[in-house]
Formats: structure tokens, sequence, C-alpha cells
């Protein structure tokens, strides 16, 4: 799959520089112990502007759900279709959630409920992306949620 290349802002800056380092940071709220990502100005479970800190975190999660794309609004990707979105839980949060093409996974068959660790790809010189890799494969087969 062709990357797009990350614009870093002064929001997402900390993410992308911790990726740099093959490090997984979030937000996390010191006011009322909530993770989130994406990187937001204020905290979306109390309000809080000035409480959102940086934490690292495992880097390991869990395949949630996924979706198959035939008509991707996104020209970059149209001429890889169809191809796998997952949705990654993060372990320390399952509610801290992240969008993945899971590589190495052939179409339609992403294993839900299978262990993933964050994994860190150059996608241009000076920046690394974030992507998930299947570590290993839920205990039985997991019905899709649909
Ligand atoms: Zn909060």
């Amino acid at each position: 799959m062709p990357r797009p290349i990350p614009v870093p802002d002064e929001l997402s800056k900390p993410f992308w520089d911790a990726c740099n380092e093959r490090r997984l940071v979030v937000q996390n709220c010191t006011a009322c112990n909530r993770m989130q990502y994406p990187p937001e100005k204020t905290c979306l479970g109390c309000g809080s502007g000035k409480s959102l800190a940086w934490r690292e975190v495992s880097g390991r999660g869990r395949v949630d759900d996924y979706v198959v794309v035939h008509d991707s609004r996104l020209r970059l990707w149209q001429a890889e279709q169809p191809y796998n979105v997952a949705l990654i839980a993060l372990e320390e949060d399952p509610g801290v959630l992240f969008l993945s093409n899971l590589p190495g996974i052939p179409v339609d068959q992403v294993p839900v409920g299978a262990s993933v660790q964050a994994d860190f790809e150059e996608v241009t010189p000076g920046q690394l992306l974030l992507e998930w890799r299947v570590v290993s494969q839920p205990q039985r087969p997991a019905q899709r949620k649909r």
C-alpha cells in the first residue's frame, strides 16, 4: 500500500516524533485518567485542555473488527482495491482505536481477536509511520461482529 506522508502539526508533532523513536504514545488526561487518540486540543472525556500529557504505551493491541474497502475515496489507494482496514484496540485501553491495513494479511482474512504489535516503517526519509503487525492468532475462530 502506498502511504500518505504525515504532515505533523503542533498537535500531532509529539506523536510523530515518538514514531521516529519507534515508540507509541497517546494523549493521557491527568484530570480524568483517560487516554485518547488521535490527538485533540481538549480531553474528550472531561473537556480539560490543560491536563493532556503524552504517555508511552506498550504498542500491544487486538484486532477489534475490520472492513474491506472496495470503493476508496482516496485516489492514492484506488489502485490497491480491495484492501483491509482493521480496527485496532489498544491493550491499555480498548476504547483507544487505531486503523491499519495490516500488511501481509490477505484481503478479507483479517483475524478478528488476534494480537497485534505496533511497528514503524519509513515513509519518507526522516519520518516513520505507525503500522500494526499480527503477532498471534486468536485462540478460537472469532465471529465477525456484524
Ligand atoms: Zn479528561
